[in-house]
Protein backbone atom coordinates (compact mmCIF):
# COMPACT_ATOMS: atom_id res chain seq x y z
CA UNK A 1 0.00 0.00 0.00
CA UNK A 2 0.85 3.61 -0.62
CA UNK A 3 1.10 6.77 1.77
CA UNK A 4 -1.62 8.14 -0.57
CA UNK A 5 -4.78 6.75 -1.93
CA UNK A 6 -7.44 8.30 -3.76
CA UNK A 7 -8.31 5.36 -5.58
CA UNK A 8 -9.69 3.85 -2.84
CA UNK A 9 -11.71 6.71 -1.19
CA UNK A 10 -14.97 7.77 -1.91
CA UNK A 11 -13.76 11.19 -2.18
CA UNK A 12 -16.58 12.60 -0.69
CA UNK A 13 -14.17 14.91 1.49
CA UNK A 14 -12.23 15.99 -1.39
CA UNK A 15 -13.16 20.09 -0.60
CA UNK A 16 -14.16 19.90 2.98
CA UNK A 17 -12.41 22.85 4.92
CA UNK A 18 -11.96 20.58 7.95
CA UNK A 19 -9.17 18.53 7.09
CA UNK A 20 -9.58 16.50 10.26
CA UNK A 21 -12.19 14.70 8.07
CA UNK A 22 -10.33 13.67 5.44
CA UNK A 23 -9.21 9.46 5.37
CA UNK A 24 -5.51 9.01 6.81
CA UNK A 25 -4.18 8.20 3.54
CA UNK A 26 -5.41 11.83 2.02
CA UNK A 27 -2.99 13.47 0.34
CA UNK A 28 -3.82 16.64 1.71
CA UNK A 29 -3.23 15.19 4.88
CA UNK A 30 0.09 13.41 3.82
CA UNK A 31 1.68 16.30 0.99
CA UNK A 32 0.02 19.50 2.07
CA UNK A 33 2.95 20.98 1.02
CA UNK A 34 2.52 19.88 -2.25
CA UNK A 35 -1.39 20.46 -2.75
CA UNK A 36 -0.75 24.09 -0.98
CA UNK A 37 2.41 24.47 -3.64
CA UNK A 38 -0.46 23.89 -6.23
CA UNK A 39 -2.96 26.28 -5.17
CA UNK A 40 -0.26 29.30 -5.57
CA UNK A 41 1.19 28.01 -8.93
CA UNK A 42 -2.78 27.59 -9.77
CA UNK A 43 -3.50 31.43 -8.96
CA UNK A 44 -0.42 32.55 -10.22
CA UNK A 45 0.76 31.29 -13.40
CA UNK A 46 -1.83 32.71 -16.11
CA UNK A 47 -0.70 30.16 -18.42
CA UNK A 48 -1.67 27.33 -16.31
CA UNK A 49 -4.66 28.73 -15.16
CA UNK A 50 -5.79 29.81 -18.89
CA UNK A 51 -4.85 26.05 -19.76
CA UNK A 52 -7.10 24.89 -16.98
CA UNK A 53 -10.04 26.54 -17.65
CA UNK A 54 -9.83 25.82 -21.49
CA UNK A 55 -9.90 21.89 -20.41
CA UNK A 56 -12.50 22.17 -17.98
CA UNK A 57 -14.71 24.32 -21.02
CA UNK A 58 -13.90 21.97 -23.91
CA UNK A 59 -14.64 18.95 -21.32
CA UNK A 60 -18.21 20.82 -20.54
CA UNK A 61 -19.03 21.64 -23.79
CA UNK A 62 -18.04 18.30 -25.72
CA UNK A 63 -19.63 15.85 -22.43
CA UNK A 64 -20.29 12.83 -24.15
CA UNK A 65 -20.96 14.73 -27.53
CA UNK A 66 -17.42 14.89 -28.64
CA UNK A 67 -14.43 12.14 -29.15
CA UNK A 68 -11.35 12.54 -27.90
CA UNK A 69 -10.12 13.44 -31.51
CA UNK A 70 -12.45 16.51 -31.64
CA UNK A 71 -11.75 17.37 -27.48
CA UNK A 72 -8.05 17.79 -29.38
CA UNK A 73 -9.22 20.05 -31.90
CA UNK A 74 -11.14 22.35 -29.59
CA UNK A 75 -9.04 22.12 -27.05
CA UNK A 76 -5.78 23.65 -29.42
CA UNK A 77 -8.15 26.12 -31.31
CA UNK A 78 -9.00 27.94 -27.91
CA UNK A 79 -5.58 28.09 -27.06
CA UNK A 80 -4.90 29.54 -30.28
CA UNK A 81 -2.23 26.64 -31.06
CA UNK A 82 -1.33 26.67 -34.94
CA UNK A 83 1.05 24.27 -35.30
CA UNK A 84 0.82 20.61 -33.94
CA UNK A 85 3.96 18.11 -33.80
CA UNK A 86 2.84 14.29 -34.03
CA UNK A 87 5.18 11.25 -32.67
CA UNK A 88 3.63 8.45 -34.15
CA UNK A 89 4.49 4.75 -34.21
CA UNK A 90 5.44 3.24 -37.83
CA UNK A 91 2.40 1.07 -36.88
CA UNK A 92 0.23 3.62 -37.17
CA UNK A 93 1.12 5.74 -40.49
CA UNK A 94 -1.97 5.15 -41.73
CA UNK A 95 -3.65 6.53 -38.71
CA UNK A 96 -1.67 9.39 -38.55
CA UNK A 97 -2.48 10.16 -42.14
CA UNK A 98 -6.13 10.44 -41.62
CA UNK A 99 -5.16 12.13 -38.41
CA UNK A 100 -2.95 14.90 -40.60
CA UNK A 101 -5.59 15.17 -42.74
CA UNK A 102 -8.56 15.90 -40.03
CA UNK A 103 -6.26 18.51 -38.48
CA UNK A 104 -4.78 20.38 -41.67
CA UNK A 105 -8.91 20.76 -42.77
CA UNK A 106 -9.47 22.42 -39.61
CA UNK A 107 -6.23 25.12 -40.31
CA UNK A 108 -3.74 23.50 -37.93
CA UNK A 109 0.05 23.23 -39.53
CA UNK A 110 1.41 19.66 -38.75
CA UNK A 111 4.72 18.22 -38.37
CA UNK A 112 5.21 13.97 -38.15
CA UNK A 113 7.64 12.31 -37.09
CA UNK A 114 8.38 8.56 -36.93
CA UNK A 115 9.71 6.08 -34.52
CA UNK A 116 11.95 4.71 -36.51
CA UNK A 117 13.70 8.17 -37.76
CA UNK A 118 17.24 7.17 -38.18
CA UNK A 119 17.27 3.76 -38.66
CA UNK A 120 15.38 2.43 -35.09
CA UNK A 121 13.13 3.28 -32.52
CA UNK A 122 14.31 6.57 -31.51
CA UNK A 123 12.11 8.93 -29.22
CA UNK A 124 14.57 11.36 -27.98
CA UNK A 125 15.22 11.96 -32.21
CA UNK A 126 11.36 12.16 -32.29
CA UNK A 127 11.10 14.88 -29.56
CA UNK A 128 13.95 16.54 -30.35
CA UNK A 129 12.81 16.69 -34.08
CA UNK A 130 9.77 18.15 -33.10
CA UNK A 131 11.49 20.63 -30.65
CA UNK A 132 13.87 21.95 -33.18
CA UNK A 133 10.41 23.10 -35.45
CA UNK A 134 9.08 24.82 -32.34
CA UNK A 135 5.79 22.48 -32.04
CA UNK A 136 3.15 24.16 -30.11
CA UNK A 137 1.77 21.07 -28.77
CA UNK A 138 2.79 17.42 -29.49
CA UNK A 139 0.40 14.52 -29.82
CA UNK A 140 1.78 11.31 -29.23
CA UNK A 141 0.00 8.14 -31.56
CA UNK A 142 0.77 4.76 -30.51
CA UNK A 143 4.14 4.61 -29.44
CA UNK A 144 5.55 1.62 -27.26
CA UNK A 145 5.73 1.72 -23.47
CA UNK A 146 8.73 3.52 -22.37
CA UNK A 147 9.47 5.05 -25.90
CA UNK A 148 6.24 7.27 -24.71
CA UNK A 149 8.16 8.02 -21.30
CA UNK A 150 11.54 8.98 -23.41
CA UNK A 151 9.26 10.58 -25.83
CA UNK A 152 7.59 13.02 -22.81
CA UNK A 153 11.00 13.64 -20.96
CA UNK A 154 12.61 15.43 -23.91
CA UNK A 155 9.65 17.00 -25.90
CA UNK A 156 9.63 20.74 -24.69
CA UNK A 157 6.13 21.09 -26.40
CA UNK A 158 3.27 20.06 -23.86
CA UNK A 159 2.86 16.56 -24.89
CA UNK A 160 -0.91 14.73 -24.71
CA UNK A 161 -1.78 11.24 -25.76
CA UNK A 162 -4.19 10.60 -28.33
CA UNK A 163 -3.67 6.87 -29.21
CA UNK A 164 -2.19 4.79 -26.34
CA UNK A 165 -0.64 1.74 -27.99
CA UNK A 166 -2.16 -1.84 -27.36
CA UNK A 167 -1.56 -4.55 -29.63
CA UNK A 168 -4.09 -6.87 -27.96
CA UNK A 169 -6.88 -4.83 -27.27
CA UNK A 170 -7.41 -2.44 -31.11
CA UNK A 171 -5.20 0.12 -28.35
CA UNK A 172 -8.07 0.01 -25.86
CA UNK A 173 -5.99 -0.41 -22.80
CA UNK A 174 -8.89 -0.19 -20.52
CA UNK A 175 -10.40 -3.47 -21.99
CA UNK A 176 -8.21 -5.78 -19.76
CA UNK A 177 -8.63 -3.67 -16.53
CA UNK A 178 -12.65 -3.77 -16.40
CA UNK A 179 -13.25 -6.97 -18.25
CA UNK A 180 -13.02 -9.26 -15.44
CA UNK A 181 -12.05 -12.48 -17.07
CA UNK A 182 -9.20 -10.92 -18.13
CA UNK A 183 -9.04 -9.06 -14.98
CA UNK A 184 -8.89 -12.45 -13.17
CA UNK A 185 -5.56 -13.13 -15.20
CA UNK A 186 -3.84 -9.93 -14.45
CA UNK A 187 -4.12 -9.95 -10.52
CA UNK A 188 -1.34 -11.70 -9.03
CA UNK A 189 -2.21 -14.10 -6.17
S1 LIG B 1 -8.18 13.99 -1.85
FE1 LIG B 1 -8.60 13.05 0.16
S2 LIG B 1 -10.83 13.11 0.32
FE2 LIG B 1 -10.34 13.42 -1.86
S3 LIG B 1 -10.35 11.33 -2.79
FE3 LIG B 1 -8.25 11.76 -2.15
S4 LIG B 1 -8.13 10.83 -0.09
FE4 LIG B 1 -10.31 11.10 -0.54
Amino acid sequence: MGEIDCARCAGAACTTEDIETTPQLCPRRVTAGAIAEAEEIRSADAEVKRWAEVAADVEQTGYRKWPRVQELIEFCQRLDIEKIGIAFCVGLREETQALVKILESHGFSVETVVCTVNGGCNPVGQALALNELQTQLNVIMGLCIGHDILFQQFSEAPVTTLVVKDRVTCHNPIGPIINRYWRGTLVKD
